[in-house]
């Protein structure tokens, strides 16, 4: 063997053996966090090329503080229902990284949320913020509150509680929370009016999603949808291939599933399906995305609702069927680990030539694996779907310099940032010798910047 490829080799092997090690700290310290665990295991898998490449990774010992988030705050919100009865919930933030720039990550209501749920989240914030070029550090936080079937003033009690313990621990230079899951214009309304309130300034910047009226951003709500076919175009382009006359298969009916399939059909696309925790749709003249917004944005409802308007659709009662679909383009877009393996399997067989993460992890590891060892493009999460991230801190921008930009002027930054991140994963791909592979491109493009101005400031 020679001399070259046997240090190679050597060097290979202990780079491997040092994020095991990382690894095993990690579940030693977190044992049961299992979306945690994930997501850091994930993306140690990217990193070996690049620590053979940057020994100063390893001697400044970058990776055990980028996988110990800086705090974990949790807290009791206390809030009463319409009966009068008192009710608890837990409240979390994580601010995980601020070596870029403050904390920020967006809030989940769902009674799915954990620690574990918010670390991985925002872990992924991290490197996703570090993606869109602009200063904004990791966080992410929520409660294990459910806001379905909650009236009106049920939520606004329950906003107003979390606020008035999470306000001790934000504000626009520190924390910027936003929306997520269960978290829209409303919640962000009711959480604004207490943190004004209870700080007695007007900072239109301690929260981005906000309403137009109080500071909020024209695009905003569009972003993390139109986002990620922005990305998704270039991708496609980049292998000859078009959004033009393709089948589409969305999951979710949330904001990211609304605005992806808009703008998906606005380049021309076939969006046939899209789904709700309950169930899908399936619909061979193409999805009516103004029905979708009316039964979801509108009216809080169901989506076999969308049958009302649409007898020739069909519904059927089991979300993850939606991947049987067959389609050229699969966007899972609604929750974590929604397609693993047999998913996986069954949109190859179908024939999917393209899919892209518009919810955070929604494909597990294997499911991931299936798809690059056939060849399918494949575009993470944590690029993906940085647009909405992307456009608050241009929300941020704005509140600071008190002025606000047109739809176009947001959405031609946008479309740029999106082109950015997908030029910066293909090259740091490539630099790294793993040319294609979006998954690794966007690990090491989000995790260099992150590194090296940790070393900059300093243990
Ligand atoms: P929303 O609450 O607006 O919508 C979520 C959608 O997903 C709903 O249709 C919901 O259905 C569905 N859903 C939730 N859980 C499941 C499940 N287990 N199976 C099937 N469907 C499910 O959330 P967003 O659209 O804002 O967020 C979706 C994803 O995108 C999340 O992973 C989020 O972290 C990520 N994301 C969001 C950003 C944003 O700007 N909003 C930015 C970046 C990432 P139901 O109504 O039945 O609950």
């Amino acid at each position: 063997m020679p001399t070259k490829t046997k240090k190679n080799h050597t060097e290979q092997e202990k780079v491997e053996k040092y994020l095991d090690y990382i690894l095993t700290i990690v579940k030693r310290r977190n044992p049961h966090e299992k979306e945690f665990l994930q997501a850091v295991k994930m993306f140690l898998h990217s990193l070996t090329s690049v620590f053979i490449k940057n020994p100063k990774y390893m001697e400044h010992n970058i990776l055990e503080r980028m996988v110990e988030p800086e705090r974990v705050i949790t807290f009791q919100v206390p809030w009463v229902d319409d009966h009068g009865k008192m009710q608890v919930n837990r409240g979390y933030r994580v601010q995980f990284n601020s070596a870029i720039g403050p904390y920020k990550g967006g809030l989940r209501f769902h009674p799915s949320v954990s620690t574990s749920i918010v670390k991985f989240l925002g872990f992924e914030q991290i490197f996703k913020n570090s993606l869109t070029g602009q200063p904004i550090g990791g966080g992410k936080g929520g409660a294990d509150f459910n806001p379905k079937g909650k009236s009106n003033n049920e939520i606004m009690r329950f906003c107003q509680s979390f606020m008035t313990e999470l306000a001790k621990y934000i504000g626009p230079d520190i924390d910027i929370p936003a929306g997520d899951i269960g978290v829209g214009k409303r919640e962000l309304g009711y959480l604004f009016g207490q943190y004004k309130r209870i700080s007695g300034q007007y900072h239109a910047g301690v929260l981005t999603g906000k309403g137009l009226s109080y500071g909020g951003s024209l695009g905003r709500t569009e972003a993390t949808g139109y986002g990620t076919i922005y990305f998704v175009d270039e991708m496609l382009k980049d292998a000859d291939l078009s959004l033009e006359d393709s089948t589409v298969v969305v999951s979710g009916s949330g904001n990211v599933s609304i605005y992806a399939m808009e703008k998906a059909i606005s380049l021309g696309a076939n969006v046939v399906a899209c789904s709700d925790s309950d169930g899908y749709i399936y619909d061979e003249n193409g999805i009516n995305v103004e029905t979708v917004k009316k039964v979801k944005e509108q009216n809080s409802d169901r989506i076999h609702a969308y049958l009302k308007e649409h007898q020739d659709a069909k519904y059927f009662s089991d979300c993850s069927g939606i991947w049987s679909i067959p389609c050229d383009v699969a966007l899972p877009c609604a929750t974590q680990n929604e397609i693993d393996r047999v998913e996986a399997n069954q949109l190859l067989v179908n024939g999917v030539k393209a899919v892209a993460e518009g919810a955070n992890m929604p494909c597990t590891s294997e499911a991931i694996r299936v798809f690059q060892t056939h060849d399918i493009l494949f575009a993470p999460a944590k690029a993906v779907n940085a647009g909405g991230v992307a456009a608050s801190a241009l929300e941020m921008a704005q509140n600071s310099s008190r002025i606000s930009w047109s739809f176009e002027e947001v959405d031609t930054m946008l479309q740029e940032i999106m082109k950015n991140i997908y030029t910066n994963c293909v090259q740091a791909a490539e630099n790294y010798n793993h040319s294609g592979n979006l998954v690794i491109g966007a690990d090491i493009a989000g995790f260099t910047k992150v590194a090296d101005t940790m070393i900059e400031h300093g243990a």
